[in-house]
């Protein structure tokens, strides 16, 4: 489903990511992964090695802009064009308000939404040439309802679908779309972090009956970054089971 297509897809070393990677790959896309160090890219890309795809790793740091529009320029001059830009790399919170600190609040902004701005602002300038491109964010379901603690992750995950709705209406004249989904409870590290009792009741509630596995995240992706989404833009697709946290 994407045949020659370039696609750049960061947070790709574990998760959502990696499976996301997995399934480009599989779909004959050129996928160049980014992680936040270099270890865990290497040990990414010698998994998918293991199991036959070739994928190109990077560790950039996602406040760098220099960096990244030299890397950028670099994957460029490699590839002769970039189509798809996954910005999945997140980080979450879950502390109550009073036990967190204006500097973690700082940093979960800062990966969750500043990265992806940036990341966003060094491809499109390729995407606007090329006059073709798709971005995909990776929002969650906690940026339609808000969770009990952890202010900072559902306030960064508004902020994307705010980014995401706006662009895909500033770049929709240059035939570029702009995408997000929402996974509900994902089967990753992410949640394996969160206190037991915080999950274990929420994934009784879910109307599927079962928590999410990140293939059903990466499928999402998939069809929004091929062309069966062609007229799709501006969309928080939720992948959900119908969760609700
Ligand atoms: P994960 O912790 O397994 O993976 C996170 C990825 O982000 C890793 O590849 C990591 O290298 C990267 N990353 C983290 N901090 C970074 C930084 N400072 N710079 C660069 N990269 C960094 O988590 P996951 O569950 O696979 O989450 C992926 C995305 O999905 C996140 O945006 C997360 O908010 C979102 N999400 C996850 C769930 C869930 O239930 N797992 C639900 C909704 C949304």
């Amino acid at each position: 489903m994407l045949e020659n297509k370039v696609a750049i897809i960061t947070g790709g070393t574990r998760g959502i990511g990696l499976e996301t990677v997995r399934t480009f790959a599989k779909n004959k896309a050129h996928v160049i992964l980014f992680g936040s160090r270099i270890e865990t890219v290497e040990k990414a890309l010698d998994t998918l090695k293991q199991e036959g795809l070739m994928v190109e790793g990077y560790a950039p740091n996602l406040t760098d802009m220099e960096a990244l529009e030299k890397l950028m320029k670099q994957i460029k001059d490699q590839y002769g064009h970039i189509d798809i830009l996954v910005n999945n790399a997140g980080i979450s919170a879950n502390k109550k308000i009073e036990n967190t600190s204006s500097e973690e609040f700082e940093r979960i902004m800062s990966v969750n939404v500043n990265a992806m701005f940036n990341m966003t602002k060094v491809v499109v300038p390729y995407m606007k040439e090329q006059q073709n491109g798709v971005i995909l964010n990776t929002s969650s379901m906690v940026s339609l309802y808000g969770q009990p603690s952890g202010v900072g992750y559902p306030a960064s995950k508004f902020a994307v679908n705010g980014l995401t709705k706006s662009l895909a209406r500033e770049l929709g004249s240059y035939h570029i779309r702009v995408n997000a989904v929402a996974p509900g409870i994902i089967n990753t590290d992410m949640v394996a972090a969160l206190p037991k009792e915080m999950i274990d009741p929420l994934i009784q509630t879910i109307p599927l009956g079962r928590i999410g596995e990140p293939k059903d995240i990466a499928n999402a992706f998939l069809y929004l970054a091929s062309d069966m989404a062609s007229y799709v833009t501006g969309t928080i697709l939720s992948v959900d089971g119908a969760a609700r946290s």
